[in-house]
């Protein structure tokens, strides 16, 4: 067992099960021995690989999606460039660099990374040092100045601590992490639990697990309150779907999936994201992000970088490009939420 999961057994012998959500804020931030707290995990030798690690391509098109955005909503100044849980730095760079022709946008843009984690803050940092915009780091996105607010968050939400609950006969019961033979093991809870009011839960079958997010909506409505009162745009981008309805936790080791329990500290814990569950009254668009970058001209893009490029190189872009966007690999696979304001036109990269 990893030191960690050590820990955790501790914890549970002396104080009783943990709830999932409880045990996966352990494993992903844990100060000592979290997953994102010790590591760089992302790239070929970490344990994932994300979109605009896959391709510079991601960051340019997001980056001149809001700066049109910006230019739609009639340059507001001073704005939050803000990006939640920027990983390696590598989509607030690309976006950086794609809209350093945009005139003013630097010049009157704050960027504001939301990051939990001091070893990724250190590898963001040294990642953005090269541009001029001034850059701070805050820990939530309570912390996030009300102005007005263009912002991106990739394989932010799914990182985010979900609880889960089963409908049995009697009603529902919250699945949590306990002790079998000394090891850590699913259960459920003795009591009977309350479950929000979602109609992933209202709709569900005996037998169904359902998972909730709080931290999620909390995330959104935080975002969402900003745009309403200041303008802006809100792109959210993850794995998931309109709703999930199912048992989605997975734990990714080293490319591989692995059992959530098995390495607690070293492997990524995720789970899908239910966005209707999100929204609720926020005015947004959604689709998928296949077609998000379709909109935003990819192909184009794709063909341009292609024609400086033979052999590997540009077998590995053509690979890249299939799949950011292909409908099997990450083009439907991957949803894009845009949150916006009241009676807002559609986005850039959405369908008018
Ligand atoms: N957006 C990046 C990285 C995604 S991984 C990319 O696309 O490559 C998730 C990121 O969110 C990491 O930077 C992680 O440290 C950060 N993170 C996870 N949970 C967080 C939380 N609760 N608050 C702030 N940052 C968090």
């Amino acid at each position: 067992m990893t030191p960690l999961g050590q820990l955790l057994i501790e914890r549970i012998r002396e104080g009783g099960p943990i709830s999932v959500a409880d045990y996966m804020a352990e494993c992903l931030l844990n100060p000592v021995h979290g997953y994102y707290t010790t590591r760089d995990p992302f790239g070929v030798a970490g344990d994932f690989t994300t979109a605009p690690e896959i391709s510079q391509m991601f960051g340019e098109l997001v980056g001149l999606a809001l700066a049109q955005a910006w230019i739609d909503q009639e340059t507001p100044a001073p704005f939050v460039l803000a990006e939640l849980g920027p990983g390696r730095g590598t989509l607030m760079a690309d976006m950086l660099r794609a809209t350093q022709g945009v005139p003013g946008f630097h010049a009157v843009a704050k960027v504001v990374l939301v990051e939990a984690s001091p070893a990724l803050r250190r590898v963001q940092q040294a990642r953005l040092a090269r541009f001029e915009t001034n850059v701070v780091w805050v820990d939530t996105v309570e912390d996030l100045p009300d102005t007005p607010l263009f912002l991106i968050a990739n394989e932010f939400l799914d990182a985010l601590p979900i609880r889960q609950f089963q409908l049995g006969a009697e009603g529902w019961r919250e699945r949590l992490v306990g002790l079998a033979e000394g090891k850590l093991a699913f259960g459920l809870s003795d009591t009977l639990a309350q479950v929000p009011d979602t109609p992933s839960f209202t709709g569900a079958p005996e037998g169904a697990v359902v998972e909730h997010c709080a931290a999620a909506r909390f995330t959104v409505s935080a975002v969402a309150a900003r745009i309403a009162r200041h303008g802006g745009l809100g792109l959210l981008i993850d794995y998931g779907g309109w709703r999930s309805l199912g048992d989605t936790l997975q734990a990714l080791r080293r490319h591989t999936f692995d059992d959530p329990l098995a390495h607690p500290g070293e492997a990524d814990l995720t789970a899908h994201v239910e966005f209707e569950a999100l929204t609720g009254f926020i005015p947004h668009f959604y689709t998928t992000q296949g077609e998000f970058l379709h909109r935003l001209g990819i192909a184009a893009r794709a063909e341009r970088l292609a024609r400086n490029l033979t052999g590997a190189a540009l077998e590995s872009h053509l690979a890249a490009f299939r799949r950011l966007t292909h409908p099997e690999e990450m083009g439907s696979l991957f949803r894009v939420l845009a949150l916006t304001r009241a009676a807002a036109p559609p986005p850039p990269g959405f369908d008018p």
